[in-house]
């Protein structure tokens, strides 16, 4: 099996690593638990999670199967929302244990930084980061770490604290320039680095026929996508959301065939990947709370990456009114003309899109 020393923490962790947001509620509870323990016998050691993940299921479903787990063969990954007081957060990790049935959280994650600011506040007297330190004191927390989405720059300053022994980002090989030299530098710091997001958000699956990661690649731009992110030599762990055996065993294929390459091939990969695929849409979610028309602007970016990736009028518009007939839109009553640019959507995206623009596209197109 393939591992890693995580960076400063020291710990030996497997290349690929379980994401746990996946374990949606149409799946038994028992399948997931199974497939949690069938992951680990096949050598995969570290198991993300956090706890609003589906629909604060996440880890109460995890901590079912580490029971039955030998907990010297397993790392557990929980976050803790970097807004939160000292005092809440504390409580948040007071709770992680119990639904997480083990002692200490092997890697806590002051979770989602989206800006420079966040990261300010979260350290301030009684905020957040305050309460994760006081939880490590007590013995609650193994190490600390940090979960962001923001760019290169702000990462380097996020590493640069010195307060975080491990870092996690979005990054795969349709979209990776914004965070690439924040990743080296992290990696040059010796900080664990994590990456989340390896398949675009579902995106590279859903157009793996149509997608080419690399041109002349006999690969399926599926597996180009992942070993992009296994073989790189900045990243530690790479999470997959896997939530049944088709995917855990494809997955685990592609983890044995990977082998670490020099930094050299990793750039001569990049350079590789065509250009005009890295600003699509993850599907995040992060923007719908802020829209004061509630307009479902993540349905609307999907069917966006459609336009992006098939170039296609026609498909597009299928997409379209597939969403409204019968996927995510249906029964949908605000619409891109409901739009009235206010930009509060573009200030939280997570891939700092030019939604009103796409929204416009839309509008005059669908
Ligand atoms: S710019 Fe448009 S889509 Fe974005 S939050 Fe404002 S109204 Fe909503
Ligand atoms: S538009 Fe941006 S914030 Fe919204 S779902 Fe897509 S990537 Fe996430």
């Amino acid at each position: 099996m393939k591992f890693s020393t995580f960076g400063k923490t020291n710990k030996r962790v497997s290349w690929l690593g379980m994401g746990g947001m996946r374990f949606e509620k149409e799946i038994p509870e028992k399948d997931c638990i199974a497939l949690i323990r069938h992951t680990n016998e096949l050598g995969i050691n570290y198991f993300d999670t956090a706890p609003v993940y589906n629909e604060d299921r996440s880890e109460g479903i995890y901590g079912r199967a580490f029971k039955e787990m030998d907990r010297d063969h397993f790392f557990v990954a929980t976050k803790g929302d970097n807004r939160k007081s000292a005092i809440d957060i504390e409580k948040t990790i007071e709770r992680s244990l119990k639904r997480l049935n083990i002692q200490e959280i092997d890697f806590y994650f002051l979770w989602c930084i989206i800006s420079r600011d966040e990261f300010i506040k979260s350290k301030m007297k009684g905020r957040s980061l305050e309460g994760i330190i006081r939880a490590k004191q007590r013995g609650l927390i193994r190490h600390i770490g940090v979960s962001t989405h923001v760019y290169s720059d702000d990462i380097k300053e996020l590493v640069d604290s010195d307060m975080f022994e491990f870092i996690m980002m979005p990054y795969n090989a349709l979209n990776f320039k914004q965070q690439e030299l924040g990743l080296r530098h992290a990696s040059d710091k010796n900080l664990g680095t994590v990456v989340m997001n390896p398949m675009y958000g579902g995106v590279i699956p859903l157009y793996n026929n149509q997608l080419e990661i690399y041109s002349n690649s006999n690969n399926e731009a599926l597996e180009d996508a992942l070993l992009f992110c296994l073989e790189s030599p900045y990243i530690h762990v790479t999470l997959s959301g896997m939530n049944n055996r088709e995917q855990v065993s494809q997955n685990v294929e592609i983890f044995r065939k990977a082998q670490k390459i020099t930094e050299k091939e990793q750039i001569r990969k990049e350079h590789r990947i065509e250009s005009g695929m890295t600003d699509l849409c993850t599907s995040c979610g992060y923007c719908l709370r802020h829209c004061p028309e509630n307009i479902n602007i993540k349905a609307y970016m999907e069917i966006y990456n459609t336009w992006q990736l098939s170039g296609s009028l026609e498909v597009t518009k299928e997409r379209y009114n597939w969403y409204h007939q019968f996927g995510p839109l249906y029964g949908n009553k605000k619409y891109p003309s409901d739009c009235t640019e206010c930009l509060a959507c573009e200030e939280e995206c997570t891939q700092y899109l030019k939604i009103t623009d796409r929204l416009k596209w839309l509008d005059e197109n669908m």
